[in-house]
């Protein structure tokens, strides 16, 4: 194998110009449906359109229970936006390699070459243009580590719509210039849980010192945009719409590794809700599940939020407030409130219902938890050797990459292998000093807080 370049960029001209909607396939493959529905937490009936109308924009309604377009154009005026930062490139881990002596070929798709720092903008930026499109006022949405929050900003303000993001309590204190940039591009911020809705002031009630968590604030951005006239909600994972625009990062990484002549033998992402890795594997998948010859894939997760690992495929609410409908998914309860110190992000009780489904199905072959001091172990290796900073949660993914290089050198073999770099760290400095001033621990809950978390998923008699 000749030496290949550091970078491969696809050219402007070749940017995917449609999304890939793996749930086609996982259809076909399943001979009948891809996963289980959506309930509606009312009528415990499958959600439809009419039903998400309220919440999500339409357009995004139709793209989330959509199971039968294997693919799905791209907006012209969308794709005008993804040419400022995409393509984005597929990278060689040449340094990292050389260090780790191993005779593994490591690449990494890098997505924290914009201003929000990560891959959120890919789906930021869509869920925008279809609420513009809709002639929407504004949008509502929570964010935990705040990249998703910031690639709203961008999006929303490029679109001309207002913007109110939930942030977590614990982050906003933790990273004050994320707000700062949100601020910058127009958004309101406002910690949660807050005084602003009902239900943040029902769990200011029951808890005074909340830190907050995922769940507590999508239930407070639900009940903004129910309650304000012309807005609508947004997420930034999870969600199938939201894995059906992150497969651009998969369809780019697929297209340069072909200009390469490479193809992968392992396939891994940090899995917090599931999009950046969903939307890395997604054409990889499309082998897997068409019978073609396919690469392994690993899903990485913190020990001290174990989804997949160690949490239970039923359906849950996807929020502590319980108003958004049920999905079936591995999760540790709507009522699992991660553990504050654990500071790489990734923090959200559930796990995207099309990972869920791929990885009970076999399809996803391996979900891995990693503690977050070797987490941060392997950031500092990877910055030192290949210069970007990466944020902790894509170091999730380059623990598991550096992992499975280091088997390589003991092996042999020359396996190839791609990982997601989803995002730099320029806002997880804390997180870093941390880690250098010997102050991080790692947190692995007991049996018994899984079970506490596990005590709020629904019984629902009949059904799960
Ligand atoms: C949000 C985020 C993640 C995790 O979210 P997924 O939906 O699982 O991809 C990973 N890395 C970065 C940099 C993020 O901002």
């Amino acid at each position: 194998m000749k030496e290949t370049p550091y970078k491969t960029y696809l050219e402007e001209s070749e940017l995917p110009q449609v999304y890939y909607n793996v749930r086609a396939d996982m259809r076909e493959a399943a001979g009948g449906q891809d996963h289980a529905p959506m309930l509606h937490p009312g009528t415990l009936q499958p959600v439809t359109v009419a039903d998400m109308e309220p919440i999500f924009c339409t357009e995004l309604a139709k793209q989330e229970l959509n199971t039968e377009d294997r693919y799905i154009d791209i907006p012209g005026e969308l794709i005008d936006f993804y040419r400022m930062y995409r393509p984005s490139p597929l990278i060689r881990a040449h340094f990292l390699e050389r260090l780790l002596d191993t005779p593994a070929r490591i690449y990494y798709k890098y997505e924290g070459n914009n201003t929000s720092g990560s891959h959120k903008l890919n789906s930021a930026i869509a869920q925008g243009y279809y609420a513009k499109l809709q002639g929407l006022k504004g949008l509502t949405t929570e964010t935990g580590a705040g990249q998703w929050g910031t690639a709203m900003s961008m999006a929303a303000a490029y679109f001309g719509l207002d913007l109110e993001v939930f942030m977590v309590k614990v982050s906003y204190e933790q990273k004050p210039y994320r707000k700062t940039v949100m601020q910058t591009y127009g958004a309101s911020v406002v910690p949660s849980p807050s005084a602003t809705t009902e239900i943040g002031r029902q769990m200011l009630a029951e808890n005074p010192e909340s830190s907050g968590s995922l769940g507590n604030a999508i239930s407070e951005a639900v009940e903004k945009a129910l309650t304000k006239e012309g807005y609508r909600y947004v997420l930034g994972s999870v969600l199938n719409q939201v894995l059906l625009h992150q497969s651009i990062i998969g369809l780019e990484a697929k297209a340069a590794m072909e200009k390469l002549g490479e193809y992968p033998d392992i396939v891994i992402g940090c899995a917090g809700g599931g999009s950046n890795l969903g939307g890395l594997m997604a054409p990889f998948m499309q082998d897997r599940l068409t019978g073609k010859p396919a690469p392994y894939f690993i899903a990485v997760e913190p020990a001290s939020c174990p989804t997949m690992t160690r949490g239970r495929f039923a359906y849950d609410f996807c929020d502590t407030g319980r108003v958004t409908p049920l999905a079936k998914m591995y999760t540790l309860g709507n009522g699992y409130i991660p553990s504050a110190n654990h500071a790489g992000g990734l923090r959200y009780h559930g796990m995207s219902p099309i990972l869920s489904q791929l990885y009970h199905d076999g399809f996803l072959d391996e979900a891995r938890a990693v503690e977050q001091t070797s987490v941060f172990e392997a950031a500092i290796q990877f910055s030192r050797t290949e210069g970007t900073l990466p944020a902790p949660e894509s170091a999730h993914a380059i623990r598991a990459a550096i992992d499975e290089a280091i088997k390589c050198r003991e092996t042999g073999e020359e396996k190839v292998i791609l990982f997601g770099c989803t995002g730099n760290g320029y806002f997880d400095l804390s997180a870093y000093e941390q880690h250098i001033n010997g102050s991080m621990t790692d947190y692995i809950p007991t049996d018994e807080d899984l079970l506490r978390g596990f005590a709020s998923i629904p019984s629902l008699a009949g059904i799960q």
